[in-house]
């Protein structure tokens, strides 16, 4: 190797234009670096004929937006918890849809942060503006009167009258009902299908927005790979009840890994492989008791029975807020904690991805280790254990 002299004496020897050169080249490497570490390790290379993209969305919310490839098609499953993830969502699938067109919307159920940013903010666009989108799936019920789902509704309608655009309920779809289908096959093979399951909450109505979600499965040949949106506890036993359903390579946890979702009575029927769970991981947004923030202690311990695959895009800090120490359920104090402002990556943008005759791989842009393995886990186990138990 060449000592630090004869390196200083060859750079002593440079014209100017050729040290000039030398800087810029190096410039150009440490640039390329950069950018290769900042946006091509954000959007991992698609391999495999199916991959499923489940996005960093850049706020604290839990919400639900999952790119999907199949073959050709492009396919969003929702939309965000926030309007302002409109360019983070369209920068991120632009890295892989070059067309414009979205083949396939699905919308599980009317609640924000599954419709944010298909509704658009009062006076911004929305992912129906950005996007020709061929066939739109939601919901048939819906208990919602927000300003949301007003919006969502009228730039769905503004979609559909740009002429190139049909839209189906899930329920349509499942009856194969006025063009709609069931089953769309996604590649000419015929190895690749999106199946709308039947939810018995597309027709019966409940008091929980959740259980309207649209539930579907993709096949890659015998490989079943299930998403729930956030159907609830009544939701999943009907759906177990219904389907004589195998093992599962990837299950999109229920409703972001709460604790009353992803039950029992379900996973024993569909033994997830792989789990991940679309939300800011020790999000207290919908409690005060530190057991049920997302992704939830009951969750965690109710999946891991079947799997440590389990994943998780974003973590926010937890705060203590010694000002309102809380009582929990069964009468015992217990410290409570705010949600902070520091986002931080934990897997950041996962890829989970099937290709033929091998096995269903993960990549994610920076933790690569399983939930249980990583710090932010380690650290809430040991603020689980100081909080008393669920059961
Ligand atoms: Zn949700």
């Amino acid at each position: 190797m060449a000592s630090r002299k004869k390196v200083k004496k060859a750079v002593k020897k440079m014209s100017p234009k050729a040290l000039f050169l030398a800087i810029l080249f190096f410039a150009i490497v440490i640039a390329g670096y950069y950018l290769y570490d900042n946006y091509f390790k954000e959007k991992p290379e698609v391999k495999g004929e199916l991959s499923f993209h489940f996005m960093m969305v850049g706020n604290a919310d839990a919400g639900d937006c999952v790119y999907i490839k199949a073959g050709d098609n492009d396919i969003l499953i929702d939309g965000g918890s926030d309007y302002d993830s409109l360019d983070d969502i369209e920068n991120y699938v632009n890295t892989y849809c070059t067309d414009n067109t979205l083949e396939y919307v699905i919308v599980t159920h009317a609640d924000l942060d599954h419709i944010a940013c298909f509704a658009g903010s009062a006076n911004g666009q929305s992912l129906f503006d950005k996007y020709e989108v061929s066939t739109i799936i939601d919901f048939p019920l819906s208990n919602k009167d927000t300003k949301a789902y007003e919006r969502y509704q009228a730039e769905r309608l503004a979609e559909i009258n740009d002429g190139n655009t049909v839209h189906y309920t899930a329920l349509e779809c499942y009856n194969n009902q006025n063009g709609a289908k069931r089953v769309y096959d996604l590649s000419a093979d015929g190895s690749l299908k999106l199946e709308v399951l039947y939810n018995y909450f597309y027709e019966h109505e409940s008091d929980d927005e959740n259980n309207y979600s649209v539930c579907v499965m993709f096949h890659h040949g015998d490989r079943q790979f299930l998403f729930t949106g956030d159907l609830e506890k009544e939701g999943e036993e009907k759906l177990a009840q219904k389907y004589d359903f195998t093992q599962v390579e990837l299950f999109k946890a229920g409703h972001h890994g709460s604790t009353t979702s992803s039950n029992e009575i379900l996973l024993r029927e569909i033994k997830p492989k792989i789990c991940v769970a679309c939300c800011c991981a020790g999000s207290v947004e919908y409690t005060d008791y530190l057991p049920s923030t997302f992704p939830s202690r009951p969750f965690y311990e109710r999946i891991s029975v079947y799997t440590d695959k389990i994943y998780v895009p974003m973590t926010v800090d937890l705060v203590v807020n010694a000002e309102k120490p809380l009582v929990d359920y069964k009468g015992t104090q217990i410290t409570n904690y705010d949600r902070g402002d520091q986002l931080t990556p934990l897997h950041g943008n996962i890829v989970v991805y099937s290709e033929a005759d091998k096995e269903v791989g993960v990549t994610c842009s920076h933790e690569q280790k399983v939930l249980k393995d990583t710090d932010w886990f380690k650290n809430m186990s040991v603020l689980w254990a100081q909080s008393p138990s669920f059961s």
